[in-house]
């Protein structure tokens, strides 16, 4: 498992270098992204800068523009000579002012002008009725009359005022006034031209303002910008030639927040892109995780299975990918592995069988009996049983292969061995262990039950005879019969048990063949007695 996680912090699997790319991937596009926002960003910022700062200029061209058109149209009445006789005659010959009033709209209504006031030298308004603030304005000058234009402050706000001085043969009778209020029209009037927005502040509020429904917000300028109406706008001062010391001021400016929004409008896009990108590239990931590493993965975790000695059956899939198509091989394999590897058990099974037994009998041999033998014996004495062992030696056996033949003496071996299955118990084990040698391994729980099974063995035998090509050959056997005792050491259990049959068996054969001897007759154990010794 360390190894796993290892190798995929080294990016040596395609997983961890299939996450780590894409990582990569996306990162590197949201840093382009966020590079190219503020870089955008910083242009944009920059072109406001410049636009601001030309644009404030051009309207103050277009205001200087307006104060010199003012001026001119207030010295074009100053210098008409009918207006000058007849503010002559008015101030000093008639006082009737309506005369005068009547000529000035005659000659100059036709001006594009908001007010207009003359006004005596003692600062009696002429013309004008509207216009008392004006004249009152005026005479506050500290009475010098000069030609010149400024703004003032009046009840509608701020006001442009041109003043020329009106002579009449070298003798000063007073001064004509124009003013241009810088109202709503004025203010939309120049949001047209330049696209911005201008607002006219007092007391860092404003008074009035080319934006829809403004006027009375705050205006603190920070960093040439003020925040209105949720909108950010760069803003750029407009110099005003005044009298006054506390004057209203005139901003210019254009709101940030549209232009960024624009920016914020294409970065959306752009995350949307990003998104969607990010989005595909994860599917076709996992499409490559499915396709390739998933399938990888089973089939090593199959090639560990077998590595361990397991053949697990492998499905097999249908796709005809390169992978599925190796995994099917791979399976194809695995199945042929697993009928090699049970044709092999079948094999080693039988290795292991015909390693035990004996080929002529098919009973077991030996070996099995030294391998069967402790089991035997524990489970004898656990259960209070008599572990008991019966041999077996045909008689004259030479003389009949001899006299019959070597083939007649295995038939008679085969049939021998058939009738000592016949005649013992299923949980007997029968053996070979010589040439014409037979054994019968059994539990039991009286020894006399040993004793009648080779009795009965004895006697089947002697009362079949073989038949070898028409001829009955005469067959007997002889059976020496010995128990085990528990007072045997383990080791040399099995070899004395042997002795003891071998010596009974001796004995039987001593004394006339065809005849069952058992070992210490006299003193037969009693499986509850030996297991209490
Ligand atoms: P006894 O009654 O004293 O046992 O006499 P016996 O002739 O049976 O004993 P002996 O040991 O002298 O002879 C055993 C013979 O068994 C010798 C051998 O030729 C024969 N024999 C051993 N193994 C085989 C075998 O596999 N097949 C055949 N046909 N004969 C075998
Ligand atoms: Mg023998
Ligand atoms: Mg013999």
């Amino acid at each position: 498992m360390s190894q796993r996680i290892f190798a995929a912090m080294m990016l040596k699997t395609y997983r961890s270098k299939l996450i780590a790319y894409s990582t990569l991937l996306m990162v590197f596009l949201c840093g382009t992204l966020i590079y190219s926002y503020l870089y955008a960003r910083s242009v944009i910022v920059h072109e406001a800068d410049n636009y601001i700062g030309r644009t404030g200029q051009l309207l103050e061209s277009q205001m200087q523009y307006e104060r010199n058109e003012l001026l001119r149209y207030a010295g074009i009445v100053s210098d008409d000579l009918r207006i000058q006789e007849y503010m002559f005659i008015v101030m000093r010959v008639s006082f009737d002012r309506e005369p005068l009033l009547r000529l000035y709209e005659k000659l100059f209504g036709w001006l594009p002008i908001d007010r207009k006031a003359i006004i005596g030298s003692k600062g009696e308004l002429l013309v004008g009725d509207d216009a008392p603030d004006l004249a009152a304005w005026v005479r506050n000058q500290s009475g010098k009359i000069v030609e010149r234009v400024y703004y003032m402050e009046t009840a509608d706000g701020l006001e442009m005022v041109a003043t020329v001085p009106i002579s009449y043969r070298g003798e000063q009778l007073g001064m004509v006034a124009l003013s241009h209020r810088l109202n709503k029209v004025w203010l939309n009037d120049k949001r047209q031209n330049t696209g911005g927005q201008v607002f006219v502040v007092r007391d860092s509020k404003v008074v009035a303002s080319s934006l829809v429904g403004g006027g009375g917000e705050q205006f603190i300028v920070r960093d040439q910008r003020i925040a209105m109406g949720g909108e950010t706008f760069r803003v750029f001062p407009i110099d005003l030639p005044s009298l006054e010391d506390n004057l209203s001021q005139v901003w210019f400016g254009v709101s940030e927040t549209k232009l960024i929004s624009n920016l914020n409008q294409y970065t959306r896009v752009s995350l949307l892109v990003l998104a969607i990108g990010s989005g595909a590239m994860l599917w076709m990931g996992l499409m490559i995780f499915r396709n390739f590493n998933r399938p990888l993965v089973e089939l090593m975790s199959m090639i560990e299975k077998i590595t361990m000695g397991d053949m697990p059956v492998m499905k097999k899939s249908r796709a005809h990918n390169e992978i599925d198509l190796l995994a099917n091989k791979f399976a194809d394999m695995v199945h042929s592995l697993r009928n090699k590897q049970s044709e092999i058990d079948g094999i080693h099974k039988q290795l292991e069988e015909s390693a035990i037994t004996d080929s002529l009998t098919g009973l077991y041999n030996r070996r099995h009996l030294q391998e069967i033998f402790p089991k035997l014996r524990a489970q004898a004495l656990r259960d209070w049983r008599i572990l008991s062992v019966i041999l077996c030696d045909l008689d004259y056996f030479k003389q009949i292969n001899d006299q019959y033949g070597h083939l007649a003496g295995d038939q008679c071996l085969i049939q021998f061995a058939k009738l000592l299955k016949q005649q013992s118990r299923s949980n007997d084990f029968l053996y070979r262990v010589g040439g014409e040698e037979f054994l019968i391994l059994s539990i039991s729980s009286e020894p006399a039950d040993s004793v009648a099974i080779a009795e009965k063995v004895r006697l089947a035998t002697k009362e079949s005879a073989l038949l070898f090509k028409g001829r009955a050959i005469p067959l007997t056997v002889s059976c020496g019969v010995s128990f085990s005792s528990a007072d045997d050491p383990e080791e040399t259990a099995l070899p004395r048990l042997l002795s003891r049959a071998d010596q009974a068996l001796y004995q039987a054969k001593e004394q006339g063949r065809n005849q069952v001897q058992v070992y210490g007759e006299g003193e037969l154990p009693s499986a509850r007695r030996d297991r209490h010794r």
